[in-house]
């Protein structure tokens, strides 16, 4: 048996749903990406350690994927495997006092309305952000003025390096515009707890409500993305400096700077990865050249 035909059938015997032959296209929102050699989904804390100590033990790659809303995955594929918390780890418990516990492969959408259904204020902003709370809390994910940091607590993980669980309090986690002490990898987080306030229902929904439709006629919704391609500039907004530059719907290939809104690349179908990736450098160029401003990316790429 190569490498990883050992973890696919280590993990199959050790509380992991593996599939094979599944192309990254195929786990990622902007649904580009090539053949992956297998998508490991540990139902519990204990498989999960097994799948990462099996990729250790045979020498195979393997990177983690939430709901893959903000990756931008080589067309060549990858030659390893990826442990994804998606389906399955995804429990959410109140604990008291606005406190809430999430299991890192929970939905933002389902921690939203968990928090509705208890009249807990704090993260209607994430409401609409198709992530995970693992997603969130690597990427401190955020929209309309809130973040993961004004609501997290601490976070709990598997530490790739010695194989040991552990725990970020607030000001481990280093949460910033999009970056957290998770971001440079090494790290499968397993959980999060929030701290919310009582709130009203209605108000809460209301809120809610208003983000959801207030995405819906601004962003292309009805076609594949990885949301924002490029972070916020200082004192400056990605999408504004794209439009100014006259790129809206630019097109390379089949991926087009969105029309109804230029900071999202779009895949118009059939668009290649190597199609995306010319695509932001051309306007990286282009806007560089024009306004002095140079845009880095937000969206993850992943690489054979
Ligand atoms: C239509 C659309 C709208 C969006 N709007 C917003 C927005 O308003 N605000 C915003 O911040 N983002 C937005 N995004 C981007 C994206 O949804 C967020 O960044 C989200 O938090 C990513 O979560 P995910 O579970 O999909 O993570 P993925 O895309 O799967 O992964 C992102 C990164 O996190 C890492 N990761 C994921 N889970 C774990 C884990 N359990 N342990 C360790 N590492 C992990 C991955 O390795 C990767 O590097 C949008 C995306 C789309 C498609």
């Amino acid at each position: 048996m190569n490498p990883i035909e050992n973890v696919i059938s280590y993990t199959k015997e050790n509380g992991c749903l593996v599939k094979v032959d599944m192309l990254l296209a195929d786990c990622t929102t902007f649904r580009t990406g090539g053949k992956i050699g297998a998508v490991i989904t540990p139902e519990n804390e204990d498989a999960a350690l097994k799948a990462i100590i099996s990729c250790k033990e045979n020498g195979v790659k393997c990177f983690v994927l939430g709901n893959g809303s903000n990756v931008l995955a080589s067309d060549s594929g990858f030659d390893g495997v990826a442990v994804r918390l998606t389906g399955s780890m995804n429990n959410i418990r109140y604990i008291g006092n606005g406190v809430i516990e999430c299991q890192a492969g929970a939905t933002l959408a389902s921690v939203c309305k968990f928090a509705l259904e208890h009249s807990l204020s704090g993260l209607e902003f994430a409401y609409g952000i198709p992530g995970t709370v693992g997603g969130a809390v690597f990427m401190n994910a955020g929209a309309y003025g809130g973040e993961m940091k004004d609501v997290l607590v601490k976070a709990r993980h598997i530490r790739f390096s010695d194989l040991s669980f552990g725990e970020f309090d607030k000001d481990a986690l280093d949460l910033s515009y999009r970056h957290s002490a998770y971001s440079d990898g090494g790290y499968l987080i397993l959980g999060a707890v929030f701290q919310l306030e009582t709130g009203d229902s209605v108000e809460i929904k209301a809120k809610m409500d208003d983000f959801l439709k207030r995405r819906n006629d601004k962003q292309p919704l009805d076609l594949p993305s990885a949301g924002s391609t490029f972070k916020r500039p200082e004192g400056n907004f990605a999408g504004a400096l794209i439009e100014q530059c006259n790129l809206k719907g630019y097109t390379i290939g089949r991926a087009q700077v969105s029309p109804k809104h230029a900071g999202f690349i779009v895949n118009l179908g059939g668009a290649t990865t190597e199609d995306i990736l010319k695509l932001i450098k051309y306007v990286q160029s282009v806007v560089k050249e024009q306004t002095g401003i140079s845009l880095e990316p937000e969206v993850k790429y992943i690489e054979k």
